[in-house]
């Protein structure tokens, strides 16, 4: 498995940082983004170093997005959602702003707009932690 030590998410792969981990399969980690839209609001990537969709093999995509529709189904249930965007930016110009490959699964409610993730701010590890207990029982 291919890890950059200089990496943030090959380090939440490694537990080496704490993160509200949601789903763990054998080719991708789920967990919640401390910056998100909404609570649950999360963050799919695979366990190995892959930067973009250029650099990722296409299984790898496959396999990333199989485990976000599971989580995208559990997260709907958890945080009863009108809908779900998933948004995978690649490149600094696209937003790209951290460079291992993530899938965002972000839960959206009636009305309301979708701001740039660098205006979202940082939300507390407890209530992340407390939402991702919600999210695990529907898993
Ligand atoms: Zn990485």
């Amino acid at each position: 498995m291919a890890f950059d030590e200089s990496c943030i998410f090959c380090k939440i792969v490694h537990k080496q940082i704490p993160a509200s981990i949601i789903y763990e399969g054998e080719a991708a980690l789920a967990f919640l983004d401390i910056r998100p839209l909404n609570l649950g609001h999360a963050l799919v990537i695979p366990k190995s170093h892959f930067v973009d969709i250029f650099d990722s093999p296409s299984i790898t995509l496959s396999k990333v997005h199989a485990a976000a529709k599971i989580v995208s189904t559990a997260i709907k249930k958890a945080t009863n959602c009108d809908g779900i965007s998933i948004i995978q930016q690649n490149g600094k110009a696209a937003g790209q702003d951290i460079f291992h490959l993530h899938v965002h699964v972000v839960p959206r409610f009636e009305g309301q707009k979708m701001p740039s993730f660098s205006e979202l701010k940082e939300v507390e590890r407890s209530k992340l932690d407390d939402m991702a207990k919600k999210i695990k029982k529907y898993l």
